[in-house]
C-alpha cells in the first residue's frame, strides 16, 4: 500500500519558504484533513490537535 499525495491540495497550499510555527501548525492541520502523505511532526502534533478542536469545523 502506498499513500498517494493529494497533489491538487498541495499545489493550492504551498508551505511558505520561512513558515512561522503558526503557519506550519495551520498547514499541517489542513494537510491532515485533506491529504496525509506524511504524518504531522511530533513537535507539532499537540498544537495541531488543539488548533483543530478550536475551529468550528463541520459543526454548525
Ligand atoms: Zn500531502
Amino acid at each position: 500500500m502506498e499513500v498517494k499525495p493529494n497533489e491538487a491540495w498541495h499545489n493550492a497550499h504551498m508551505m511558505p519558504a520561512n513558515p512561522t510555527r503558526e503557519e506550519r501548525m495551520e498547514w499541517h492541520a489542513e494537510h491532515a484533513a485533506a491529504c496525509g502523505c506524511k504524518p504531522v511532526p511530533a513537535s507539532l502534533a499537540a498544537a495541531v490537535k488543539s488548533f483543530r478542536s478550536k475551529r468550528p469545523g463541520r459543526a454548525n
